[in-house]
């Protein structure tokens, strides 16, 4: 992605909004004229004191410099008050495209970025966006026009003070401008990248951690990781200070130097007190100007590194014929699609599917077709290629050869959305997000109580639920690990209840489960497939007995097919897995 378009794209999402760019605007601008007033004020006020004029117009003077000071200071509060409105309204709109495209990045893309870098460019990137908000560009533009106006208006009130000015801010601004900082941003904006996808990874598995007593290992792992990243941290840290402290030396030291200069002017009668005291005003309105201008740069360039990260990964492509508000469409397909009683409602023809777009086919040239209300189970060993057939099902994947067809059409002819409302999924790794059972089950749509309370009895999940002081305003996270995992399991079958698609593709859906609380979720899993199509996978051999057809997959090919009586007499690759199995039950 080249660098100006990257910027160019977030300049648009950041000026969206006129009316804060024109409020900017017109308050820097007043802020302008008063402070070139104050200076030109504040030297005729001393002058005339130190003459001894005693007049209403030196009062007056006095009074003006006040107000100008004071009106100045409002001015400011009110400027940075919009800008923290303006900023959190444009940070939040880049937030929202950032997570709306990791929902809509095809599933494996995002699980290989992990969810650390995902949340870094939400979080740590969006927030380090400053450097390119219009506040800091209309402030870079007039404090250009602020130190131009005041340089001119130094050298006219005294060249050797207006050159000593000159000098140190060249210097100042040298520092601030060509100091190295970039690099050590985006070596730090990375290794932070890599250090939070490590840390999510690693929390995640703490079960395992636990259970094989790594704990020493893993915070000698977390020690050195996080030495890492501190030692890159530091390096950045140690070339903004030196950058820091140089530049504050050099801003600093204008006004010794001023009064240095000045007094030895004054002594030789080429200068007056007035213009000296206007002269330090003018001097760190200079100063501001150049700080302005200096730290905009390194500023601008940390939002530049975290810009072009953000539009690499908007620039990703998501997932094909997904459309971002699919609800009211994907309702309508589904009732119409449901009503094909008769017809294949999936074929699978001659499909084959690689990961790695290569040659190495994890599906191969595989064919079979679903009717409707039929049950078909799809067994083999582990790596067979069983779930790869449901993400080529869920357009998780597409098929690298072969069609798959859906009510008579290739699948490609809907979009993603319509086609995953025809599934209710069921996986082995049961996921619960930490919001209540209501949320959980509801997921997005609006339901009444009673309809999540109908869904949790028809998948026998009512009970347990009851005992819970909130019901089914229970919190997840609240309950945690003391729900077992048939329980979770249940609540999942709940909620694909409540989404009420005619086909129940199951992957592995009991595979984890301890045979007392197999039994539940079995009937739970019976009570659902009711009057649906209903794809069981599985290893499991045992449970799909009364399965309408069994498809054998071994090495991503389909190498039997049949009832379960067929193919225990046919004594093939499914009857020694069913014997193995049932020799090791015993
Ligand atoms: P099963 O469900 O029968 O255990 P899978 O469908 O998960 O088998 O896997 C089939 C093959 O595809 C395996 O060789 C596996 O290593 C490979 N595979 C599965 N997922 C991925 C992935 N995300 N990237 C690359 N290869 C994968």
């Amino acid at each position: 992605m080249r660098k100006n378009s990257a910027i160019n794209e977030i300049l648009k999402m950041l000026y969206e909004k006129k009316g804060y760019i024109i409020s900017f605007f017109c308050t820097s601008f007043i802020i302008l004229v008063l402070n070139l007033m104050e200076p030109l004020l504040a030297r005729r006020f001393i002058n005339n004191i130190i003459i001894t004029v005693r007049n209403k117009y030196t009062i007056l003077l006095g009074l003006l410099w006040i107000l100008v000071f004071s009106l100045r200071t409002v001015i400011e509060y009110v400027k940075k008050r919009t800008y923290t409105i303006f900023r959190g309204q444009t940070i939040k709109c880049i937030q929202k495209e950032i997570f709306k495209k990791s929902i809509l990045i095809p599933s494996r893309k995002a699980e290989e970025l992990g969810t650390g870098y995902i949340v870094s460019r939400i979080n740590d990137d969006a927030d380090s966006l400053d450097g390119l908000m219009c506040d800091n560009l209309i402030g870079l533009f007039f404090a250009i026009i602020q130190g131009t106006w005041v340089l001119l208006l130094m050298v006219k009130m005294n060249f050797i003070l207006a050159l000593c000015s000159i000098v140190i801010a060249i210097g100042y601004v040298s520092v601030q401008f060509f100091y190295p900082l970039k690099k050590l941003y985006k070596n730090f904006a990375e290794a932070r990248s890599v250090f939070n996808n490590d840390l999510y990874n690693t929390l995640q598995g703490l079960r395992v951690i636990k259970t094989h007593n790594s704990e020493t290992f893993e915070q000698g792992r977390f020690e050195s990781n996080i030495s890492e990243l501190i030692s890159f941290k530091n390096k950045r840290e140690f070339a903004d200070i030196f950058r820091r402290t140089a530049s504050s030396y050099l801003y600093t030291l204008g006004t010794p130097l001023i009064y240095f200069t000045g007094g030895i002017l004054i002594l030789k009668g080429q200068c007056t007190v007035g213009v000296i005291v206007a002269f330090i005003m003018l001097y760190n309105l200079f100063a501001s100007s150049c700080m302005t201008i200096g730290t905009f740069f390194p500023q601008y360039n940390t939002s530049v590194g975290a810009a072009e990260r953000i539009q690499e990964f908007l620039n990703r492509d998501g997932e094909k014929d997904t459309v971002f508000d699919p609800v009211s469409n994907s309702e309508g397909d589904k009732n119409r699609i449901g009503k094909e009683e008769t017809s294949p409602i999936i074929s699978f023809d001659h499909v084959s599917f690689s990961y790695a777009n290569d040659s190495q086919y994890s599906v191969k040239d595989v064919s079979f077709t679903v009717y409707p209300n039929k049950h078909i189970a799809i067994v083999g060993p582990s790596g067979s290629g069983k779930s790869t057939i449901a993400n080529l099902l869920l357009r998780l994947e597409e098929p690298s050869l072969g069609i798959i067809y859906l009510y008579g059409k290739p699948i490609t002819d809907y979009e993603v959305h319509t086609v995953r409302s025809l599934f209710g999924y069921i996986q082995q790794e049961n996921y619960l997000f930490s919001r209540t059972v209501y949320e959980n089950i509801a997921q997005g749509k609006n339901l009444s109580s009673e309809e999540v309370k109908r869904v949790l009895k028809e998948a026998y999940a009512d009970s347990f639920i009851a005992e819970w002081q909130l019901g089914i305003n229970t919190p997840i996270s609240e309950k945690g690990k003391s729900m077992s995992g048939g329980e979770r399991q249940r609540i999942c079958i709940a909620r694909e209840f409540a989404k009420n698609a005619p086909i129940i593709l199951m992957d592995e859906a009991t595979s984890s489960l301890d045979p007392l609380a197999d039994a539940v979720v079995l009937k739970a899993i019976e009570s659902i497939s009711k009057n649906r199509t209903v794809i069981t996978i599985t290893h499991k051999l045992s449970s799909i007995k009364n399965a309408d057809i069994i498809y054998v997959l071994n090495e991503g090919r389909i190498v039997e097919a049949g009832t379960f009586d067929s193919l225990m007499e046919s004594k093939g690759l499914y009857f020694t897995m069913y014997t193995y199995q049932e020799n090791r039950a015993k």
